[in-house]
């Protein structure tokens, strides 16, 4: 049977990445789980004066490069072992573009498209309460990550000041620009997944101008990605959300559905021709991108995948069993833990920038933004290459060393 477990999943090519860099067992049993995790519950007053007690998790896996960092997601399906695997993606995410961070994740399992923004107001102010404990500006900073934004990074930022007295900018990123956000914060994470495609096809010997792409999702990620690539001359032959996706081999009208889409990434419902999540994967195109959920390329489809390059903007959206599929059958899969750096890379900056009140232009982010991801992807290929292994598992080898590194040097291991 595959393993869809993302928790296990993921403990496996840690297992297998630390023993190819020469690591022992001890320094597995140190990465396997995370340091620390709390569970909250939270009463929260609802519009119509009931009380409802949600569960929320903030969990860090390691912390010996520094604070762990990495978002809070806003979803009914969030659960402790999810949290914790993206815990520790975000140690391996941190390690691969080089920024001074350990992993941390959080999650309150609710669902923020039937809530009120009073409702939400609450519950993210309620979530600051619980964990604040355990976090700040050098020591956990969270961050957006699935139905969360800035308006709510507003909220738990001006909720955590109130608690410690003092203006804290650099207890959270992803706020908004007048509260000490970043220029290109946004953007960051379609930026970056943008620059890995680019490199990837330099690899693979194509110009993107006139290049098919498939997305699915299209949500923050996503729908900047097609634009992004619209813009460069990509022609963008489908996308989906939650309920359906759009397939036209000419290319899609990215700019109308740009205007179209609601906050939560919703427009195929206003289209009658639609086509499923499942035609959508195994569409004739160049680029394939995974933008939404994981498990979606496992081994019942790995084998009908037509793209020449899949690039992981979502998070473990392929399973170890088709990630072999894909590199066998010569196509190249661009890691999530690579492709989606970009979000905290920009992160960092907007931290940065707090810390010495100094702030950046949209240009001089977006090229650091740039430079980090080049390197980081040239750096997970030729590891890939000379030692002949799958990318996913030469960007935990790259993404790893920090953590294991600095954990010896402290003397934990
Ligand atoms: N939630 C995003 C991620 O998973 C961003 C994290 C951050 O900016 O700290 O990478």
């Amino acid at each position: 049977m595959e393993n869809l477990n993302l928790f296990t999943s993921t403990q496996d090519v840690i297992q297998e990445a630390l023993s190819k860099l020469g690591f022992n067992n001890e320094m597995y049993e140190l990465l396997k789980e995370p340091l620390r995790i709390l569970t909250v519950r939270m009463p929260i007053r609802m519009d119509d004066g009931t009380i409802k007690v949600f569960t929320g998790y903030r969990s860090q896996h390691n912390d010996a490069v520094g604070p762990t960092k990495g978002g809070v997601r806003f979803h009914p399906e969030v659960n402790e072992d999810e949290v914790k695997a993206l815990s520790m993606w975000m140690t391996i995410k941190c390690g691969i573009v080089d920024l001074p961070y350990g992993g941390g994740k959080g999650g309150i399992v609710c669902d923020p498209r039937t809530m009120s923004m009073g409702e939400i107001e609450r519950l993210s102010r309620g979530y600051v309460r619980a964990i604040s404990q355990i976090v700040g500006p050098t020591k956990d900073i969270p961050a957006p990550d699935v139905y969360t934004n800035s308006q709510i990074m507003a909220w738990m930022m001006d909720e955590y000041s109130s608690l410690r007295e003092n203006d804290s900018p650099g207890f959270i990123t992803g706020k908004p620009i007048v509260l000490g956000g970043s220029e290109g914060r946004d953007k960051a994470t379609a930026q970056g997944v943008t620059i890995c495609i680019e490199e990837a096809a330099k690899k693979k010997g194509f110009d993107l101008k006139g290049a098919r792409v498939v997305i699915q999702g299209f949500g923050n990620a996503g729908s900047f990605l097609a634009k992004f690539l619209h813009d460069e001359g990509a022609k963008v032959i489908g996308i989906s959300d939650a309920y359906g996706a759009l397939h036209d081999p000419n290319g899609l009208d990215i700019d109308y559905l740009l205007d179209r889409r609601d906050s939560f990434g919703t427009v195929t419902t206003l289209f009658e021709n639609t086509i499923t999540n499942k035609e959508l994967l195994e569409l004739d195109c160049d680029i394939l991108v995974p933008a939404a959920i994981s498990n979606q390329i496992t081994s019942e489809n790995a084998s009908n995948i037509r793209a020449s390059i899949v690039v992981e903007a979502a998070n473990g959206p392929t399973t170890a069993e088709a990630t072999k599929i894909l590199t066998e059958r010569g196509i190249l899969l661009v890691p999530d833990v690579l492709a989606s750096s970009g979000g905290v890379t920009v992160s960092y900056f907007e931290w940065v920038q707090n810390n010495q009140g100094y702030y950046w232009t949209e240009d001089e982010v977006n090229e650091k933004l740039r430079k980090k991801l080049v390197d980081a992807f040239n750096n997970v290929y030729t590891t890939a290459e000379t030692r002949k292994l799958n990318m996913r598992l030469a960007a935990y080898m790259v993404g790893l060393r920090n953590a294991a590194e600095a954990s010896k040097f402290r003397g934990w291991i």
